[in-house]
């Protein structure tokens, strides 16, 4: 993962490779997508099978996504009820639109 506030911080994305760039819309919302910005490439250099997928999102995309990832994980656990009871609790500590 990578928080890229600029062109100029490519250099702090090992996975980018240089090769990278921004995306035109954030993953979760689909609006247009500007620095700084949250980027991730899926699997791992080390594993030749890797597709290096990216994600790009809007930095308050990143903390609602990673919310719902979390409830989703939870559900799994928990059920739904308790999954649904921690994204409510989430939303109103956070204040967000998850
Ligand atoms: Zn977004």
């Amino acid at each position: 993962m990578a928080i890229l506030k600029s062109l100029n911080d490519w250099s702090e994305a090992p996975a980018s490779g240089g090769g990278a760039k921004l995306a035109d819309f954030c993953f979760l919302c689909h609006k247009p997508l500007s620095f700084p910005a949250v980027y991730w490439v899926g699997g791992s250099p080390d594993n030749p099978t890797s597709d290096g997928a990216e994600v790009w999102l809007h930095p308050q995309c990143a903390k609602t996504l990673s919310a719902r990832l979390l409830r989703d994980a939870k559900e799994l656990e928990d059920g739904k009820r308790a999954a649904d009871e921690w994204l409510r609790c989430w939303k109103q500590q956070n204040e967000c639109e998850a």
